[in-house]
């Protein structure tokens, strides 16, 4: 066995709603170069002017993770010649990044695992982000909507061992970004990319050679190009072969990794401070306006609700998956806490509900979890049903019915209730009602109840309590229809003369 260090470098695209030098639209899906001006077209001779709502973001995502935000940060130019990059250069930040030594505690259950671990963060840097080429046969395309889009970059010192590890850390970083509202996360669209590096060594002898994976399009690929290039490095040292420092690029139609490039130095790059813009001091004013937005981040909001709220584990992952659902959850819960249900009971039956019917309902309709929000099913429309549900004034098969009719209709549950019909009869009077007239017609039956024990009583006394509610169009309180019948029946153990 070997001891394995995997390091991550995540690039998020931040939701700023202009580039991070200029005033282009940063959007996704425009339609190719018509989202660009000189300054992100690299002409000669303009001048960028920096973004402070990206700094801003950049420094949320730098105290969650609880990095050092210095006392004055600045940008370099980054040389390099790549087609989609018209300046030749990328300006980025080198020696003062706006996040510094940070860590960050990752917790959770990844493929059936628990995992919980400490990983070091080296530093929060925000940079332009370059076009995109399109390849088409012979021909190569080049959009540069995306050249001077705000790109944070997320550096983690090389404290993972595993890919289930590294999968959990982008599951959580993601999570993190989406609370925080600097970043959409979504991998397909390319607006959170990973790139991991990761070396092997006989156990106490440090980081071995490292190898860099890049092409690492989702949280899944992480795990696999980590845990493929772990089982290919410790297969070259057990057969007694040294391990090459490069960069490959994962394959995910192959499943395993390819070479790609030697890796270049730093030092390659020719870093130097960018000429153009002046040093960045984040003063009182604008520290507080970082820390004013700030939220409460995932893993603690999930602690919180199992405490809080008596929630099991899995519960309170699933619903802190998306903060406008916990927020919904939240709301919820209070308000049927208003209606009279306890805390925790209000919480058990909102969280049921939510997770069970809510859920299926929102992807069959095709809305997404975060547009729980504005959902026809609001907050207090849900704790209306469940506490209708909870105080018997509706029956179990009604309650979901109901969930259906709130939302095809966009009523309110009492009403939906009222103009039914659907309300329980809970008046023992008008139950009793419907009990004689079963008599009457069910003397047979009740005659044998009277005489039977055992499993056949319990079917028949059943069987007459089903004659009660059907007679009554189902809307007899089950309970005290069954209590009436009992006593109808009367002459047994005793077990409901307790009940009044
Ligand atoms: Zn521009």
């Amino acid at each position: 066995m070997y001891e394995s260090f995997i390091g991550l470098e995540v690039h998020i695209h931040l939701l700023t709603k202009t580039k991070v030098f200029c005033g282009c639209r940063s959007a996704f899906g425009d339609e190719p170069n018509t989202d660009v001006c000189p300054v992100c077209m690299g002409y000669p001779g303009v001048l960028p002017s920096l973004n402070i709502e990206a700094v801003r973001m950049g420094c949320m995502v730098a105290r969650a993770f609880n990095c050092r935000i210095p006392e004055k940060t600045w940008f370099e130019r980054k040389q390099y010649f790549y087609p989609d990059m018209p300046k030749n250069y990328q300006i980025s930040q080198f020696a003062s990044p706006l996040g510094q030594q940070g860590s960050v505690d990752i917790e959770g259950k990844i493929s059936g695992k628990y995992i919980q671990k400490r990983v070091r963060i080296k530093e929060c840097h925000l940079e332009e982000d370059a076009g995109k080429m399109i390849h088409t046969g012979t021909v190569s395309l080049l959009d540069y909507n995306r050249a001077g889009v705000s790109l944070l970059e997320i550096v983690t010192e090389p404290d993972m061992e595993t890919g289930e590890e590294a999968e959990l850390f982008i599951h959580q970083l993601r999570r993190t970004v989406r609370y925080l509202g600097v970043c959409d996360g979504d991998m397909e669209k390319g607006s959170l990319r990973a790139d991991a590096n990761v070396s092997i060594n006989f156990p106490g002898k440090g980081l071995g050679k490292k190898v860099e994976i890049k092409n690492l399009n989702s949280s899944r690929f992480v795990k696999l190009g980590l845990n493929y290039e772990i089982a290919r490095q410790s297969a070259l040292l057990d057969a007694g072969k040294t391990i090459v420092q490069e960069t490959r690029l994962w394959n995910e139609n192959r499943d395993e990794t390819q070479s790609m490039r030697k890796k270049e130095n730093a030092h390659d790059y020719r870093y130097f401070p960018e000429p153009d813009l002046p040093v960045f001091v984040p003063d009182a004013a604008f520290l507080k306006s970082v820390d004013d937005a700030m939220v409460e981040l995932p893993l603690e909001r999930v602690k919180r609700m199992i405490a809080e709220y008596g929630l099991s584990e899995e519960q309170a992952d699933l619903i802190c998956e998306e903060k406008a659902e916990a927020d919904y959850f939240e709301a919820a819960t209070a308000e049927a806490e208003a209606r009279g249900l306890s805390k925790k009971d209000a919480a058990a039956r909102i969280a049921n509900r939510l997770l069970q019917d809510v859920k299926h309902i929102l992807s069959r309709e095709g809305i997404e979890p975060r547009g729980i929000g504005s959902f026809r099913l609001g907050p207090g429309r849900l704790a209306a049903l469940v506490s209708m549900s909870a105080a018997g004034k509706i029956s179990g098969k009604n309650a979901k019915q109901l969930l259906e009719a709130v939302i095809k209709e966009d009523a309110d549950p009492e009403v939906i209730v009222k103009e039914r019909g659907w309300e329980l009869i809970s008046d023992p009077a008008k139950i009793a009602g419907a009990v004689k007239a079963v008599a009457e017609t069910e003397t047979a039956t009740l005659t044998e109840a009277r005489t039977a024990d055992g499993r056949r009583r319990q079917t028949l006394t059943a069987y007459l309590v089903g004659r009660v509610l059907s007679a009554t169009g189902g809307r007899a309180d089950p309970k005290i229809a069954a209590k009436q019948v009992e006593e109808l029946i009367g002459g047994n153990e005793g077990r409901y003369s307790t009940v009044s």
